[in-house]
C-alpha cells in the first residue's frame, strides 16, 4: 500500500535531533517565548527574505491575527478566493468582516486577477491570495491592484513556504503573511503551529502584542488581544526542520517531475507549468472527469489519495447567510475533479512511479 502521508515516517530522519532538542527545552523550565520562539522568529524572517516574524498557535489564527492589526470597520469587505479552504474564510469571519469570493484560475487553482477588480466596492478593505497547493498567486498583478484601491494584502501561505515567484520568497510580498506549521504543511511542526511575517514594524510590534493579551510590556495592555503563542517546544522542532525546508522542497521537486514526464499524453489535467514559479508540491493534484471512479481504483491497486477539497466554501454548512450570494461554477469544477496523489518527504521515486503505472492503467481501460 502506498499512503498518502505518513507523518511519524516523514519525521523519523529527525527524532534524534527532535529528541535532544525536547530535552534542552525541558531542562531550560522556559516553555512559552522563550528563546526558542525568539530564535526560530528571527530563522525563519531570515529564510523569507523579510524582517519581521511573529510566532502564532495556528495558521487560523496568524490569519485573524493580521486581518484584526488593521482594526477595519466591522462588515469592511475582503476579497479571497471561492476554492480555498475553509480556515481563510474563518478568519474573515472571526476579524468582524465580509468575504467576498472572486473566482480561481482553472489552470492554477489561484484567484483570478483579472477578477479582482470587479469585485472590488468602497467598502473593500483587502485582499487575501491564498497559494494555493504550493504555487503562488500572480503576487505583482495583486500589489498593483491593491495599489490602485489603497487595499491591505494579507497572504495564506499555509500550503507554501518556501515557494517565490523570480525567485522573491513567500512572507515577503504584502504588508502580512500567514503561515501554518500543522504537522502535514511541507514546515510542520508535531501539534498547532503558525507565524506571521512583515517588513512593517509598527504592524509587527501590534501582531506581537495581540498574540499575547494585547500586551508588549508584561501586564500593560495595550489591545484586545488574545492568547495564541507558538510554543517553545514546537518552536525547537521547527527550527530543526527549517535547516531542511529547502532538501524537502527539492525533494518533492523531483517526485512531481515523475509524475509530469509519466502522465504526459494522458487524459489526466496535470496542473499548469508557469515560468518564474516555484511550485513546493504541498500537494500535487490531477484533474478528472471520472475523480470518484479514480479514487476507487488506485485504491484497490494500493494507492491511498485525499480531495482538496471535496466542498467548495459557499456550500458549506456553516456558511448559510454568509455566502449565498455567489455564484462559483470554476471553484465548483475543481472540487468536483481534483484528486491529490501522494508526494510526501518519505516517498520514493519508486513508489511515484509505481502510482503512474497504475493511473495509466486506468487511462487506458
Ligand atoms: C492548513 C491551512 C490553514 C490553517 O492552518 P491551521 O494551522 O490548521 O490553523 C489555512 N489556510 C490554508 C490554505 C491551509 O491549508
Amino acid at each position: 500500500m502506498i499512503e498518502y502521508e505518513n507523518l511519524g515516517k516523514l519525521n523519523r530522519p529527525f527524532f534524534d535531533e527532535y529528541k535532544k532538542s525536547f530535552e534542552t527545552v525541558l531542562d531550560s523550565g522556559w516553555y512559552i517565548l522563550g528563546n526558542q520562539v525568539a530564535e526560530f522568529e528571527k530563522e525563519f524572517a531570515a529564510f523569507c527574505g523579510v524582517k519581521y516574524c511573529v510566532g502564532v498557535a495556528n495558521g487560523l489564527e496568524a490569519l485573524t491575527i493580521s486581518l484584526k492589526a488593521f482594526d477595519f470597520p466591522a462588515g469592511s469587505e475582503v476579497i479571497v478566493p471561492s476554492n480555498t479552504y475553509i480556515a481563510t474564510i474563518l478568519a474573515i469571519v472571526n476579524a468582524n468582516l465580509k468575504p467576498v469570493l472572486v473566482e480561481p484560475e482553472i489552470t492554477t487553482y489561484n484567484i483570478d486577477v483579472s477578477k479582482i477588480e470587479n469585485a472590488i466596492t468602497s467598502k473593500t478593505k483587502a485582499i487575501m491570495p491564498v497559494h494555493l497547493y504550493g504555487r503562488m498567486a500572480n503576487m505583482p498583478a495583486i500589489i498593483e491592484i491593491a495599489k490602485k484601491y489603497n487595499l491591505k494584502i494579507v497572504e495564506d501561505a499555509a500550503q507554501a513556504h518556501n515557494a517565490s515567484i523570480n525567485g522573491k520568497k513567500v512572507g515577503s510580498w504584502g504588508e502580512f503573511t500567514a503561515f501554518s506549521f500543522y504537522p502535514t504543511k511541507n514546515l510542520g511542526a508535531l501539534g498547532d503551529a503558525g507565524a506571521i511575517t512583515t517588513d512593517n514594524e509598527e504592524l509587527y510590534n501590534k501582531v506581537k502584542a495581540l498574540r499575547n493579551y494585547g500586551s508588549n510590556i508584561k501586564y500593560h495592555n495595550e489591545y484586545i488581544g488574545e492568547n495564541s503563542r507558538l510554543s517553545e517546544v514546537q518552536a525547537s522542532f521547527l527550527r530543526i526542520k527549517l535547516k531542511k525546508l529547502e532538501e524537502i522542497t527539492c525533494h518533492k521537486e523531483k517526485l512531481a517531475d515523475i509524475y509530469y514526464s509519466m502522465l504526459s499524453g494522458t487524459d489526466f489535467i496535470l496542473p499548469a507549468k508557469l515560468e518564474g514559479y516555484r511550485h513546493v508540491y504541498h500537494i500535487f493534484n490531477i484533474r478528472s472527469k471520472r475523480r470518484d471512479e479514480l479514487k476507487s481504483f488506485l485504491l484497490e491497486n494500493g494507492v491511498k489519495t485525499e480531495i482538496h477539497y471535496p466542498v467548495a466554501p459557499n456550500r458549506q454548512l456553516a456558511m448559510k447567510g454568509i455566502l449565498d450570494n455567489f455564484e462559483t461554477p470554476i471553484a465548483e469544477e475543481i472540487h468536483n475533479t481534483t484528486l491529490s496523489l501522494p508526494i510526501s518527504y518519505f516517498h520514493t521515486e519508486q513508489d511515484i512511479e509505481q502510482v503512474c503505472d497504475v493511473l495509466r492503467k486506468f487511462n487506458n481501460k
